[in-house]
C-alpha cells in the first residue's frame, strides 16, 4: 500500500477550520465570485445568458399593419347589413400576398382579397375571413370579380396594427435579464442579431482516488467506476456552463498537480473525493500546497467536508466523493458560483413548501437534505415522501428523487405532517 505523501502528523490539516453552517458557507464562497465579463453574442449562442445591456426596438412589430387571417379585406360600414340570409356582394379590387411592397387601395363599394401577413389597404378597415365568404365563387359572368360577405364584421376585426405587439424605441429586454426561447425572438423581430452577454463560465472537473476508474476502463479488484464528473458535468451545462474534464487523479501529490495544472485557465475547478480526513486524502494537502485553499466541515448531511480556496488565481471548489455529497454539495455551493459567474442577479436554489409523510431524526444538529419524492393532493399540498436509503453514496436514491426535503439543524425530530421546504431537483 503507498504511504501517503506527508506523514499524518505534519499536516496542517488537522486544524480544519471550525464547523460552519450551511449558509455561512453559501457566503464564503459567494464572496469569492464576480461576473464575468460581457461578450457579443449572436442570439441562439445567447440562449440562456444574462443580457448585459437594454436592448431598444429600432423598428416597431408588427412593421405595419396587417391581415391577421386569409380573407377580404373590407370597409366595414360597406358590409355592416351582411348576414349569412342576405349577404353583401362587392368587387374584388385586387389581390395583395404576403410580402407585397406598395399601396393597394381599397375603393368604397370594393374588397381586396389578402393573406394573412399582407399589408392591409389603406382604406380599409376589417378583414373578412374566406370561411365567411363565398370567395368569389357566386360571381355571375367570369369576367366579373365579386365577392358575397356573409359577416359584418367590426372596424379592426382580423386586423393587426403596427406596433401591437411590440412599439419602436421601447426595451425589449433588460440588462440582468436571463434570455429564453422567446426572448431571443422578440430581439430577432426588432432587428438585433447579437447582443451583449456575461460570458459563459468554463467549469474543469476533477475526479481523485486510486479505487477511481473512467466509465469505459474495465474494473479489476478493488477499483469502481467514476460517476461523479458526469453528474457534476451535466449539472453544471444545466446551470450555463461550459465543462472542461479534468479525469481522474491518482491519490498522489504529482498525479494531481499536474491536473490540476491542466484547468488553471477554467473560471472554476471542481473536485470530488479526497477531502475528508482519511489517510490518502492527499487532496487538501496538494491544494494547500498549490494555492490557498481551506477545508470546512460544513453542518450539512449528506457532505460535510467541503474544500474551497484558490489554485494559483483559479477559483477551487473541493467536494467530498461520495455521490450523494458530491451533488448534493454542488447543488447548494457549485451551483451559486456559477450562476453569479455567468451574471445573475438571483443565486438562491427556488424551494417549495411540502408536508413530510413521515417522521425524521435529525440528531447532530446539521442540514438534512433527504432524498424524497413529491406526492400532489387533491387539496394541492405537496407531500414529501422518503425515497428511502439515505446514505451519502447511494446514487440510485438521488436518481429516484423528485427533491431535498430541507430539515433545519435546529430540529431533532419532525413528525410527519410538519411543513417544510424542499429543493425540487430539476436540471
Ligand atoms: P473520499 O472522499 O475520497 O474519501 O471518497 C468517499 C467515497 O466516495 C469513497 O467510497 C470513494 O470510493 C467514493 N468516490 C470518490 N470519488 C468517486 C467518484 N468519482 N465516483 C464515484 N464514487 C467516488
Ligand atoms: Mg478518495
Amino acid at each position: 500500500m503507498p504511504e501517503p505523501t506527508t506523514p499524518l502528523a505534519e499536516r496542517p490539516w488537522e486544524a480544519v477550520e471550525r464547523m460552519l453552517d450551511v449558509d455561512a458557507a453559501l457566503a464564503r464562497v459567494l464572496a469569492a465570485f464576480r461576473p464575468l465579463p460581457v461578450e457579443e453574442a449572436t442570439l441562439l449562442d445567447a440562449c440562456g445568458r444574462i443580457l448585459a445591456e437594454d436592448v431598444v426596438a429600432r423598428n416597431s412589430v408588427p412593421p405595419f399593419r396587417n391581415s391577421a387571417m386569409d380573407g377580404y379585406a373590407v370597409r366595414a360600414e360597406d358590409v355592416s347589413a351582411a348576414t349569412w340570409d342576405a349577404p353583401v356582394e362587392l368587387d374584388v379590387s385586387a389581390r395583395v400576398a404576403a410580402g407585397q411592397g406598395g399601396v393597394v387601395a381599397c375603393q368604397p363599394g370594393s374588397a381586396v382579397r389578402i393573406m394573412t401577413g399582407a399589408p392591409l389597404p389603406a382604406s380599409a378597415d376589417a378583414v373578412v375571413r374566406f370561411e365567411e365568404t363565398d370567395e368569389g365563387r357566386g360571381s355571375g359572368a367570369p369576367e366579373r370579380q365579386t365577392v358575397r360577405i356573409f359577416r359584418s364584421p367590426a372596424v379592426g376585426d382580423n386586423v393587426r396594427e403596427a406596433g401591437e405587439d411590440i412599439a419602436v424605441e421601447s426595451v425589449v429586454a433588460r440588462r440582468g435579464q436571463r434570455l429564453g426561447p422567446a426572448d431571443l425572438g422578440l430581439l430577432a423581430s426588432v432587428g438585433c442579431a447579437a447582443v451583449p452577454v456575461h460570458r459563459r463560465p468554463v467549469v474543469a472537473i476533477l475526479s481523485t482516488g486510486d479505487e477511481v476508474v473512467a466509465p469505459h476502463e474495465p474494473l479489476s479488484p478493488g477499483k469502481i467506476r467514476d460517476s461523479n464528473a458526469v453528474v457534476l458535468a451535466a449539472m453544471a451545462r444545466a446551470w450555463g456552463a461550459e465543462v472542461q474534464m479534468l479525469g481522474v487523479a491518482r491519490d498522489t501529490a504529482p498525479d494531481l498537480t499536474g491536473r490540476l495544472a491542466a484547468g488553471r485557465a477554467a473560471d472554476l475547478i471542481v473536485t470530488s473525493g479526497g477531502v475528508s480526513l482519511g489517510d490518502y486524502d492527499v487532496v487538501k494537502d496538494v491544494l494547500r500546497a498549490e494555492g490557498e485553499v481551506s477545508i470546512w466541515q460544513v453542518r450539512m448531511k449528506p457532505g460535510k467536508p467541503l474544500a474551497f480556496g484558490r489554485i494559483g488565481t483559479t477559483p477551487l471548489l473541493g467536494l467530498p466523493g461520495n455521490p450523494v455529497a458530491a451533488a448534493v454539495s454542488f447543488i447548494l455551493y457549485g451551483r451559486a458560483a456559477i450562476l453569479r459567474l455567468a451574471g445573475h442577479d438571483e443565486v438562491g436554489l427556488p424551494t417549495i413548501e411540502v408536508v413530510t409523510a413521515e417522521c425524521h431524526d435529525n440528531r447532530g444538529q446539521r442540514r438534512h437534505f433527504v432524498r424524497v419524492r413529491l406526492e400532489r393532493r387533491d387539496d394541492g399540498t405537496i407531500v414529501a415522501r422518503s425515497v428511502g436509503e439515505q446514505g451519502a453514496g447511494v446514487l440510485s436514491s438521488l436518481a429516484a428523487a423528485d427533491a431535498l426535503l430541507v430539515i433545519p439543524e435546529s430540529r431533532d425530530r419532525v413528525p410527519a405532517g410538519t411543513r417544510l421546504r424542499a429543493i425540487p431537483l430539476q436540471w
